[in-house]
């Protein structure tokens, strides 16, 4: 069915564009007291367990927990959200209809702590209303009703949407848990909803020959579209049926950007708003240019499948982009990968077999960048990423459908109906496809794709090749047994408002990195376990850390944690790290042990976790303990981040103030810094920023850490990164008068520290992006001391001195060059010597002598000294082909004597004839004739027919 048929619904703002939409409400809230708050990034910050921001609550969700303060109680926002992998996933549907979307835009206004229910709901229906002219007799309510009674009805709500100026009395509905109720998890912050719909009326039921059917609210059909949901959050669920009422009260709206477009415009997709459609216009006028089909406006169906996934992925694709997710082979660089892909693959389908996507793209920046200025800013990184996924993936696109389709006839033939996870995994690892483009080739014949195969064999592939669990990040749904532990804790007493306490700061010199502490919980396997075992893979939760947790490319600190018989601390010690709440236990007797520490993580917000295993001993659950960071691991990494940002400032003195970091990895071996760059670092430049660091370094300047307000921060020059998501408080690292950067990270003391800073390597990192990787402190020693090694023992190779080397090379270059054409000369030579009794081997075709003969190992120049050899032998009368073959490709001289081209035998026809069989030609003079072929076993055959060809003139 093709939507677009529909007759449009009332118009009642036609005039008004997305953009503006989108500007109304946020001007409606900020006029009523609301601070707008930008998008956050579509990756989400500090959350590992969430693949993409995937609605507005991301950024606001420790807030609710009460983790996280903000300078304002009502907020505003636009989000950029993405839904494409893991629990939400709508890709399957993407194109299929008019509504679903991977990237979208969700609006939202909230309460912490301040309004609640009786304003939202009557700054909902004003705008709505007033502002946005919807029809009051069109719009309906839902409201809470607990279908186990366990929870009070919301007959608040109820009550203020019938108090509402216009409201029809009678359009306010009911609904259960499922439709109306909120959680974050299976505990904490919860809450009813209410939800706002309208009627786009009885045309928009595609269920009317269903028996039975009546169109309602929340029902089978399209005709009522669900428009905004208010999220009251008043309950604090303690378990199955204990909800405690929360001191301070919140509000969270969701409003789908894209369907209020819809409704607001008249259209009856969301593909024919002005966000999607000047996209699908773009498309038809490349399909038109290209395949010299006229695809006017009216002649496109937007519900047509292709358009709408090219209109859609292209949109994802540049936002990701913009966030500094690049196509690539893991996690969130392979959706960037899959979504182009599959956009390319659509394209194909209608006609498009070139790259194309850059273009609409193009359309994408203009339409968004006011309002997302990170699309703007990245414009060429986007256009140029994007171009160079489609050319990588052209090359195979066309072997790897073959082979899948010829994977899926055997497999038809065979009665099954799924493709083994495993062959999905080969056609990704050989030819690039992504599950999703195999899947969707496959459903395309009613067929299925092993989806757990293809991810155990991603696995198993990329364990095989030492990268790391590959689709690891996706799903990764299991937080609730974190986030229980966490309210646990913090239900005991063991853990403050604020979680486990994230410290790896207190020791600046990096020589004191031990922390008398405690287990508090101990999890194996996913689930928490009273003691552990020799070889168990555990997670240690302790009530503060001086563990590193990977973020802004800095790596996760390793170390120990290990049993701590001395009793606790002493008390001036406990309280000038300020835990003097959470005095230290000596609990169960586990004795001697010791956890070897790997990493860190953050499961869920408040708690964080050191994984690793137990190499001795039996850990328990309140035993004392030490944690220690391994110190000369972190004073190895500390130099290579305060280098990263002496790096940073080089660059830009350098190369111009557009070199900015585009991505870092500070790790203790090294670190690697990628930047936007049109074009490679000159040697001299490399030079230069090398020189520059190092006199930083040597001029021993101290670092200053300071947290402070963002703005604060921004308006006194600091360099905020890339994609990273910052806090309204920020720590603030500066270097004199030239470093001064926004970082998370753990630095030196002061530059000297470092040692000293070397450049490994520049190259390219993605179109646009540079990359230079380097090395610092104890690495950079290593480094010079093995090349002193090698300088040494090349000079002894060479019998020299290691500063005579560069002469010494040059010497032994040219003494090659000049053996080497010697050794030509004696081959030639000695190739002529042999032909001298050849030569006279002719035989006599007609009266003309005719000679054919293959010369090994020989250069065109000896075949031609040979021919003249054989010319000077036979002034007369004669005809000759030499053949050799160089690098396996067939050469080969004729030569015919001067009388013979009156009978029209010439040396370039005779050539030309011979190196025709051998899949090549060539030419010359009617005596002298040279030609190549591909062929050389053909050779023989080929200089057979030479006596043939000269009989036949
Ligand atoms: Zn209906
Ligand atoms: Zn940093």
């Amino acid at each position: 069915m093709t939507t677009s048929s529909l007759p449009p619904h009332d118009v009642p703002s036609a005039s008004l564009t997305g953009n503006a939409i989108r500007q109304t409400f946020i001007d409606y809230f900020v006029e009523n007291g609301h601070t707008f708050v930008p998008s956050s990034s579509l990756v989400p910050g500090g959350d590992g367990t969430l693949l993409f921001t995937n609605s507005g609550m991301v950024q606001f969700k420790d807030v609710f927990l009460g983790i996280d303060k903000r300078p304002y109680t009502r907020a505003a926002n636009s989000q950029k959200s993405m839904r494409v992998a893991g629990k939400h996933n709508d890709l399957d549907d993407v194109g299929r209809d008019d509504t679903h979307h991977t990237l979208f835009e969700m609006l939202g206004n909230w309460s912490f702590g301040d309004y609640y229910k009786k304003e939202a709901i009557e700054w909902a229906w004003h705008l709505l209303t007033e502002v946005w002219g919807l029809d009051k007799t069109k719009l309906w309510a839902t409201v809470f009703k607990d279908q186990y009674g366990v929870i009070p009805s919301d007959e608040e709500a109820k009550e203020l949407w019938r108090a509402q100026p216009g409201f029809v009395p009678d359009q306010v509905l009911y609904f259960g848990r499922k439709d109306n109720f909120w959680e974050m998890a299976e505990t904490g912050p919860c809450g009813p909803c209410s939800e706002i719909h309208y009627d786009r009326g009885p045309a928009f039921c595609n269920q009317q020959d269903v028996p039975g059917h009546v169109c309602g609210v929340n029902g089978d059909c399209p005709r009522y579209l669900e428009i905004w949901n208010l999220v009251f959050i008043q309950y604090n669920r303690m378990d199955e049926t204990t909800f405690k009422p929360l001191p301070a009260k919140h509000v969270d709206t969701g409003m789908g950007f894209e369907r209020i477009v819809s409704i607001l415009q008249g259209k009856s997709s969301n593909y024919r708003t002005d966000l999607l459609w000047p996209l699908i216009l773009k498309t038809a006028e490349i399909v038109t240019e290209r395949t010299g089909v006229p695809q006017g406006d009216p002649e496109i169906d937007a519900s047509f499948t292709p358009y709408r996934v090219i209109a859609d992925h292209a949109r994802a694709a540049s936002f990701l982009i913009a966030d500094g997710v690049i196509p690539g082979n893991l996690g969130r660089n392979y959706i960037a990968r899959m979504i182009i892909r599959r956009a390319y693959r659509f394209g194909g389908k209608i006609g498009l077999t070139e790259p194309f996507m850059a273009r609409v793209a193009a359309v994408v920046i203009e339409n968004y960048g006011k309002a997302y200025p990170e699309l703007a800013k990245n414009r060429q990184t986007i256009l140029d990423a994007i171009t160079r996924e489609e050319e990588q993936f052209q090359r195979t696109l066309d072997r790897g459908t073959a082979n899948l389709q010829s994977l899926l006839d055997k497999l038809e033939a065979s009665g099954q109906t799924t493709l083994p996870g495993e062959q999905a995994a080969d056609l990704y690892t050989t030819y690039g496809m992504p599950l999703e483009i195999t899947k969707d080739i496959a459903r395309e014949r009613g067929l299925d794709v092993d989806e757990t195969g293809f991810r155990t064999s991603m696995d198993e592939h990329r364990l095989a090749s030492g990268k790391g669990t590959a689709m690891g990040v996706m799903g990764g749904d299991d937080t609730e047994i974190y986030a229980k532990l966490l309210h646990e804790l913090q239900e005991e007493g063991k853990l403050g408002p604020d979680g486990v306490k994230y410290n790896p700061y207190h020791a600046p010199t990096a020589t004191d990195l031990t922390l008398p502490t405690t287990i508090l919980a101990l999890v194996r396997d996913g689930q928490p376990v009273q003691a552990v075992y020799p070889g168990d893979q555990v997670e240690v939760v302790l009530p503060e850390t001086l563990f590193y947790l990977e973020s802004g490319g800095q790596v996760d600190d390793t170390g120990i944690i290990k049993s701590y018989p001395t009793p606790a601390p002493s008390p001036s010690k406990a309280t000038e790290r300020g835990d003097s709440t959470l005095p230290l236990q000596v609990g169960g007797d586990g004795g001697d042990w010791e956890i070897k520490v790997t990493g860190i993580h953050r499961p869920a917000a408040g708690i964080l976790t050191h994984t690793g295993e137990v190499v001795r001993g039996y850990p328990q659950v309140g035993d004392a303990a030490l944690a220690q960071v391994d110190a000369q691991r972190r004073a190895d990494i500390i130099r290579n981040h305060t280098a990263t940002h002496l790096l940073h400032t080089g660059l830009r003195k350098f190369l111009g103030a557009h070199a900015r970091q585009a991505g870092s990895l500070v790790a203790p071996d090294r670190l690697r810094f990628d930047f936007t760059h049109p074009e490679a670092v000159t040697s001299q430049q490399i030079e230069q920023i090398e020189q520059f660091v190092n006199e930083k370094i040597l001029g021993n300047f101290n670092l200053h850490t300071e947290i402070k307000p963002l703005q604060q921060a921004l308006d006194e020059g600091a360099t905020a990164l890339f994609g990273e998501k910052y806090g309204e408080v920020v720590r603030n690292i500066t270097i004199a008068d030239f470093s001064n950067e926004l970082c998370g990270g753990t630095h030196c003391p002061n530059t000297g520290f470092i040692g000293s800073f070397l450049i490994t390597s520049e190259g390219s990192a993605a179109a646009g992006i540079r990359r230079i990787e380097a090395i610092t402190g104890r690495e950079a020693f290593n480094y010079i001391q093995s090349r002193r090694h090698l300088l040494a023992q090349t000079a002894r190779t060479l019998e020299t001195a290691p500063d005579k080397l560069p002469e010494k090379a040059e010497g032994v270059i040219e003494h090659l060059g000049a053996a080497n054409k010697q050794i030509a000369a004696l081959r030639e030579a000695l190739a002529l010597a042999q032909i001298g009794g050849v030569l006279d081997q002719t035989e006599d075709v007609k009266g003309v002598k005719v000679l054919t003969a293959t010369l090994e190992n020989v250069t065109g120049d000896t075949l031609r000294s040979v021919a003249d050899k054989f010319r000077e032998r036979h002034p007369e009368g004669a005809v000759a082909v030499f053949a050799t073959v160089n690098d396996g490709r067939p050469v080969i001289i004729a030569a015919v004597t001067k009388d013979l081209n009156g009978r029209g035998i010439k040396a370039g026809d005779l050539a030309g004839f011979v190196a025709k069989q051998l899949g090549g030609g060539g030419g010359g003079s009617p005596t002298l004739a040279q030609a190549g072929g591909k062929d050389a076993s053909k050779l023989e055959e080929a200089l057979g027919g030479v006596k043939g060809w000269v009989e036949g003139k």
